[in-house]
């Protein structure tokens, strides 16, 4: 008798894989700002109140994600610890065990780090939510399903109008869970469906204080972390990304017209979106000084900062946040970046701004 040819090993379904989620968990009940709206979390599952949909609201830095990763490792395992205090998925049971491998068949995700590229340069396509919620209805492995977008802001209209018919008629055993940094930009039909979970931004002491003591994080690399407020603060890294460069660039198109092939070519090895975040952080820090009040920012861009809001009039800067916002606005379009970069560098220098502007 012919020996059975090996099993073949089914490759992952890409969808529930995600290079984010064999991470651990993040101790969101050591994290001041996570422990509120993890509290309440536990409170609407303790009483029986779960909705079919969460939306985690907060800026990216402040561990959405992370809190949101804890909700889903909870839900899911078979006999999380359930101490006061303490409560967390147990993470030796066997959801656990396939969570932790990534190939748990009940979780659904959409995030930026994960397999979906697409989602991540370009926003979430009615395609991929489409993919989404077909997977999401037709698996089934234990009681409870969660679909999860990361971002959730990022869907177009029609991506939204698909997850919102589900949203309308969810699936028993059920969880729509969302992240989003503004969720104001989450159409009101989608927001009206949903409960949400706040993270507000702790003081920057507390902050300071927190990433020193618990992320053994310098002090002067905590103030910069503070101030840029990116999506690696809550693991204490320092972005990859030259912020420095990109600054000095930006000082230098403002301060020297001549510059604006100079920035648009500093500018080009940095993801749009980070760019945008980034100058309009400094935005916020100019007006902050035009406005009479002190600079956050740490002593090392403190002159940067100095040099940008004496060059220009408080009023030039006002009208510059509509050019930043549309950069931002259109961060994850898929245009071509150097073209986008030199109307970015263009309208920042133009004194009379585009008429567009008007
Ligand atoms: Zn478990």
């Amino acid at each position: 008798m012919a020996k059975a040819a090996p099993k073949k090993k089914q490759p992952a379904d890409p969808s529930v894989t995600d290079a984010a989620w064999p991470e651990e968990l993040i101790p969101v009940q050591e994290t001041p700002w996570l422990r509120a709206p993890w509290q309440r979390f536990l409170a609407m599952q303790q009483q029986g109140r779960l909705p079919h949909g969460l939306l985690i609201t907060g800026a990216r830095g402040l561990g959405t994600l992370g809190l949101a990763r804890n909700i889903m490792a909870y839900l899911l395992c078979n006999d999380p610890i359930a101490t006061p205090g303490k409560e967390s998925a147990c993470g030796v049971c066997s959801t656990c065990r396939l969570r932790l491998a990534g190939t748990h068949p009940d979780i659904h995700l959409l995030t930026r780090t994960g397999v979906s590229q697409a989602a991540s340069a370009h926003g979430v396509s009615v395609d991929e939510i489409r993919t989404l919620i077909e997977t999401f209805s037709f698996t089934r492995y234990g009681p409870l399903r969660i679909a999860f977008v990361e971002q959730a802001e990022r869907m177009n209209r029609n991506a939204a109008n698909s997850l919102l018919k589900l949203l309308e008629e969810p699936p028993s055993g059920s969880l729509f869970l969302m992240t989003a940094e503004r969720a104001d930009l989450l159409p009101s039909t989608i927001r009206s469906r949903v409960q949400r979970l706040s993270v507000t931004m702790p003081s920057r002491s507390a902050l300071l204080g927190w990433l020193c003591d618990t992320q053994s994080v310098a002090k002067t690399d905590a103030e910069l972390l503070w101030f840029m407020n990116d999506e690696q603060l809550m693991k204490g890294q320092l972005p990859t990304w030259d912020w420095q460069a990109a600054t000095a660039a930006l000082v230098e198109l403002m301060t020297d017209d001549g510059a604006v092939l100079t920035t648009v070519h500093c500018w080009q090895g940095i993801e749009r979106d980070t760019l945008a975040r980034w100058l309009l952080r400094l935005w916020v820090d100019v007006m902050r000084l035009h406005s009479g009040l002190q600079s956050e920012a740490p002593v090392t861009l403190a002159p940067l900062i100095r040099r940008l809001a004496q060059h220009d009039s408080g009023e030039h800067w006002l009208k510059l946040h509509r050019v930043l916002l549309e950069f931002l606005q259109t961060a994850t379009h898929p245009l071509n970046d150097e073209l986008a970069l030199a109307r970015l560098a263009l309208d920042l220098i133009d004194p009379t701004l585009p008429h567009r502007l008007a």
